[in-house]
């Protein structure tokens, strides 16, 4: 598993995984280093992702609720997954500069 560094599209400075974790919420990222604010597009490839972990989870919660009869492991096991897709977020998250006209707005 890769985790890809999100950079600032407008000076290319790398952006930390926390701040981009409190920026997909708004949307949109302020860079501090350069002052320019980026909007921030999800990737579509993300929903098979998460047709894949939805059907994941599927299987997981039958085979340990019916096969294995232990449930509270297919939990765990669920549980660490939704992690890890967690993970992968940013890596489906696509930046772009603010245009010119929005950049004065914020000056
Ligand atoms: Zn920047």
């Amino acid at each position: 598993m890769v985790l890809k560094k999100q950079k600032c599209p407008c000076c290319n400075k790398e952006i930390s995984f926390s701040k981009i974790f409190s920026a997909k919420n708004d949307l949109e990222y302020y860079c501090d280093d350069c002052h320019n604010v980026s909007y921030i597009k999800m990737d579509k490839k993300i929903y098979n992702l998460v047709i894949a972990l939805i059907a994941l989870c599927v299987i997981i919660v039958f085979v340990f609720s019916f096969v294995i009869r232990m449930l509270f492991l297919g939990a765990i096991i669920i549980i660490l997954l939704f992690l890890g897709f967690y993970l992968l977020v940013p890596n489906f998250l696509k930046l772009s500069c603010g245009s010119e006209k929005q950049k004065r707005q914020f000056k």
